[in-house]
């Protein structure tokens, strides 16, 4: 199989690389093996692409390694930046490509993909700017010592991401990696390879040399696991599912305790007060959950109403969500697209189909939409109570549950009663109520009257079982530099 092909979308043609990435070079898999990627709107194979094994990951992070040790130690700071910067400028000059590669390839709606592909752009430019601005400190510890510390970058990174943001998440993870001076071998996820390795084109064109950044295509399995028991990889980056995370850090443990930050997943609770702006809550309660079609780690999947709008909200909500268009990623009213795959397809069926026998009430949809792709109409459940599966378990599909609540207290123990802790929203016009919900419930990221507003500027990551570290922001520096600290004897010998 070749190293590319032209592939058509309704916006156009363009040249898809499909080999692995590594040392600036598309090559085929060591073992000569390829895999299907499937279009999820009319389950249609768009491509094949080449698959990595151990064999490859090896070959990356000897790359990774030769890159760290060798040219990438030379370049300034500054020079880092500059490429992020470069990077950034180029994403968006590519923006109609990279957001139709995403729409084909993941199935969301084209303009999402483009909102998506600004915040990825919006990330690396960001992380641009901080390439010259990590520092350490100097300590007075005495008066014949000098005494400061170094930010070091911790050497090769694996980075293994999913499939539901896949450009952002690819730019949320390079970003600070790369700006730290960090070298990195990244495995995509299975579901949706091509966008990734179009940036990687974008990479050489930026001017990274090679072995700074390698592109793996390739299964969790082998892949990943490879990737996350690797005794020459020094930390380890992941998103996904929780099940995954536990073994990646498994992993890291059993071989060189290479360090690790997890971003899992959420069953998140939004919480809509008895005196909220009903028009604002039912909007962001749509957007909440069915944005991105329910593909969000920070889903806000458990609505919780106050006793006293209970009905009007329910009522209303319900119109609402009935009106949000599904279709065809590329139609300019398209709000809801396919799941990702036949897996994710069947995994939610299955999760609806546990609801009703659970005795939980269907108020809305709960069926697949259409004959062709994996759609599945916009499904509201109530008479939930918060011990069961659909009230628990991630679904990750456009599937809320409705629970009513009495008070501030009882809100607060049903929103802190899953083993997540991503993310809980508050509707409320009472600024008192707002700030003591928001500081009670046990999540790493809170909105206020909204939801889903996330910036590469602000931290975002889980408490309890969603995940370990943080993502964004200035913290996101903290997963990728190391602290070395220096004594330096000024003064004549002690002993
Ligand atoms: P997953 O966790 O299996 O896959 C995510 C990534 O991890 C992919 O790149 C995959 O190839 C890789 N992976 C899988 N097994 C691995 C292993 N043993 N070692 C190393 N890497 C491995 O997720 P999925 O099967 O695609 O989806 C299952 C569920 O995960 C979803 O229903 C959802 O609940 C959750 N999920 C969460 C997120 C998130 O953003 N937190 C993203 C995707 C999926």
């Amino acid at each position: 199989m070749s190293l590319s092909t032209t592939i058509e979308t309704p916006a156009g043609k363009y040249e898809q690389p499909l080999g692995l990435f590594i040392n600036n070079e598309w090559v085929k898999g060591a073992e000569g093996k390829t895999f299907e990627t499937i279009n999820p709107s009319n389950e249609k194979v768009i491509t094949s692409v080449h698959e990595a094994t151990e064999k490859d990951v090896d070959i990356a992070v000897k790359a990774a390694r030769a890159a760290f040790e060798g040219v990438w130690h030379t370049v300034t700071p500054s020079e880092r930046g500059r490429k992020l910067t470069k990077l950034a400028d180029l994403f968006e000059q590519h923006i109609e490509t990279l957001a139709s590669i995403e729409s084909l390839d993941n199935g969301k709606s084209l303009t999402m993909a483009k909102v998506d592909v600004t915040n990825a752009a919006g990330c690396l430019r960001y992380y641009g700017g901080w390439a010259d601005k990590i520092h350490g400190q100097t300590i007075d510890t005495n008066p014949e010592t000098l005494s400061y510390t170094r930010h070091e970058p911790i050497g090769v990174c694996g980075q293994i991401i999913p499939w539901n943001f896949p450009l952002l998440m690819w730019s949320w993870k390079i970003g600070p990696a790369v700006a730290s001076g960090n070298t990195v071998v990244m495995k995509t996820a299975e579901q949706t390879p091509l966008s990734a390795l179009y940036a990687c084109k974008l990479i050489v064109e930026a001017g990274f040399p090679p072995g700074v950044i390698n592109m793996l295509s390739g299964f969790g399995r082998t892949a990943g696991a490879a990737l996350s028991s690797h005794m020459d990889i020094d930390k380890i980056a992941f998103t996904g599912s929780t099940m995954v995370g536990r073994s990646i850090m498994q992993a890291a443990a059993k071989s060189n305790l290479k360090k690790v930050t997890l971003e899992l997943g959420g069953k998140s609770p939004n919480i809509v007060f008895d005196d909220a702006d009903i028009d604002n809550a039912i909007s962001w309660a749509n957007f909440g959950i069915f944005f991105n079609h329910g593909q969000c780690c920070c889903a806000g999947s458990r609505l919780l109403v106050q006793e006293g709008i209970y009905d009007k909200f329910v009522a209303r909500f319900k119109e609402r969500a009935a009106a949000n268009k599904l279709g065809d990623p590329f139609a300019a009213d398209t709000f809801q697209g396919p799941q990702v795959s036949q897996l994710q397809f069947d995994r939610i069926m299955e999760y609806i189909n546990h609801g009703k026998n659970e005795g939980a009430t269907v108020a809305l949809g709960g069926d697949r939409h259409g004959k062709e792709g994996y759609f599945i109409q916009p499904t509201v459940f109530t008479d939930v109570t918060h011990d069961m599966k659909i009230a628990q378990e991630e679904i990750f599909g456009p599937v809320i549950t409705v629970q009513k609540f009495k008070d501030e207290a009882d809100a607060i123990k049903i929103g802190n009663s899953t083993s997540y802790g991503l993310a809980a929203a508050v509707h409320t016009k009472n600024v008192n109520t707002a700030i003591r919900v928001s500081n009670a419930l046990k999540a790493g990221t809170v909105w206020i009257n909204s939801y889903n507003l996330i910036s590469y500027q602000a931290p975002f990551g889980g408490f309890k079982t969603s995940g370990l570290g943080r993502e964004l922001g200035s913290y996101a520096l903290e997963n990728y530099t190391q602290v070395k600290t220096v004594h330096y004897r000024l003064g004549d010998a002690l002993f």
